[in-house]
């Protein structure tokens, strides 16, 4: 089934709405430029800048009608092309005369379709458009399809689900959900409703998909608590084997998967659809990194990040930023030194886009270990030296610190739909001296002011 979504970095869509929809008197006009990106069905528009005309460039204005001056537009091109890294054009209009249930007049189908005709034409771009009422949107793509231009529904997509705005095609197609997962008294999230509300529950049941990069002991715990949490469809991701050393920590592995040596992705689905058998979960017994991930992954509303392979980080990391996919990172460490315990602790790092930050410049890749982790024989030779420690060193893992850090990077997940509490984009958790969580503000502050990746 294709796919389109608009989607915008953090904050980046409550404040065009909010720009457009001050004068509830007149209609108003905002241009984006887009960076379109195609993986398999699906295609990724990321708005990357937003223009707002002055009152001089309409050329005339009402409560259901607008008219801009056609050199706006023209000099607009030409800022697009200095620009250089946009390919798409999006203009979004206002119906303030619509309170919702929004839908493109004729007049914009005719308008739009004449605009997108004169485009392709001349300029190499694509189009979409959006139009919003005083509570929902709609939103398309323009396409060419045998010399006609033809629009394809999309949706928009915000970082989280707080800025989120009900898509008026999507709530006229599905006004009769399934909610029986919901239900007060047979639902078997009856109790999480009573904690986090009907609404948010809603979202995370229908709207949400999540890629958990990596199902050991973190990403098998952290999935598990996403089933329990309501979320339906995820995909797994980790391509590794289930050991014997692995069942003091993965949930969901028996003594019979170890011995069959069963992907980690398969035992772990497993478990998890005997808790909730309507769940959607797809079982990539892949590398993160594999070109048959990146259709699934584009589609997916946040990446769980649970690995310690830095190569497999930078390479999630990557997606997620060419994609526009917000990003929780799970992190744990266990340093023992002549038999006692030197440090324990861990970290979960939220990087939405538009933050500005990520694991490269907040340093939680190490270029060194991804060399390490990627080219054949490097390993020794960098361990020799210091820099690394060897591959074959088995990491002390405990499960009860995993589920610390899993339990906290899923209450993170759920913050971004309930705005509960203050946004802390890194927690570490340490259980030294006395266990304890807090925000760490100085990796924050301190990190570079330009990052090549984020920024
Ligand atoms: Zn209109
Ligand atoms: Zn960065």
């Amino acid at each position: 089934m294709t796919s389109t979504r608009i989607r915008f970095s953090q904050g980046a869509f409550a404040h065009l709405r909010q720009r457009l929809l001050a004068d509830p008197s007149r209609e108003a006009f905002g241009l984006l430029f887009g960076q379109r990106e195609d993986a398999g069905d699906t295609t990724i528009i990321r708005v990357v800048a937003s223009h707002f005309p002055m009152p001089e460039d309409y050329e005339s204005r009402s409560l259901a009608h607008l008219r801009l001056r056609r050199e706006y537009i023209y000099d607009r091109l030409v800022d697009m092309q200095k620009q250089g890294e946009a390919d798409t054009l999006i203009d979004v209009h206002t119906h303030p005369f619509c309170a919702g249930g929004v839908q493109f007049s004729a007049h914009d189908d005719a308008d739009e379709r004449a605009f997108h005709h004169w485009l392709t034409e001349i300029l190499d771009l694509h189009y979409a458009s959006l139009v919003l009422s005083r509570s929902d949107y709609a939103a398309r793509l323009w396409e060419r399809h045998e010399d006609r231009s033809t629009p394809r529904p999309a949706r928009v997509d915000t970082q989280t689900a707080l800025e989120q705005w009900p898509n008026a095609d999507q709530v006229r197609e599905t006004s009769k959900h399934d909610d029986a997962a919901m239900h007060p008294h047979t639902g078997f999230l009856a109790r999480s409703v009573l904690a986090l509300g009907l609404d948010v529950l809603r979202q995370i049941v229908h709207e949400q998909t999540i890629a958990v990069v990596g199902v050991g002991g973190l990403g098998s715990i952290i999935a598990e608590h996403l089933i329990h949490n309501g979320f339906h469809q995820l995909h797994l991701i980790d391509h590794d084997r289930i050991e014997i050393t692995n069942l003091n920590r993965i949930v969901g592995a028996s003594l019979q998967d170890a011995q069959q040596e069963r992907l980690k992705v398969d035992a772990v689905r497993d478990h998890l659809l005997r808790i909730n058998p309507e769940a959607r979960i797809t079982a990539h017994a892949n590398g993160v990194e594999e070109p048959e991930l990146l259709s699934a992954l584009a589609n997916c509303d946040w990446i769980m990040l649970a690995t310690d392979n830095h190569a497999s980080r930078f390479k999630a990391q990557e997606i997620a930023l060419r994609f526009g996919i917000p990003l929780i990172s799970a992190g744990v460490n266990i340093s023992v030194d002549d038999g006692r315990i030197t440090d324990m602790s861990g970290e979960v790092i939220t990087a939405r886009w538009g933050d500005r930050l990520c694991l490269n410049c907040l340093g939680r890749i190490a270029p060194t270990r991804i060399a390490a982790e990627t080219i054949p024989g490097l390993s020794d030779v960098l361990s020799q030296r210091g820099y690394v420690s060897g591959q074959d060193v088995k990491e002390p893992a405990v499960k009860t610190l995993n589920t610390m850090l899993a339990t906290l990077a899923i209450d993170t997940l759920l913050n971004q739909f309930t705005g509960r509490q203050t946004q802390a984009p890194i927690l570490v958790y340490e259980n030294n001296q006395s266990p304890c969580i807090y925000p760490d503000h100085d990796s924050v502050e301190q990190r570079p002011k330009t990052c090549f990746h984020c920024g």
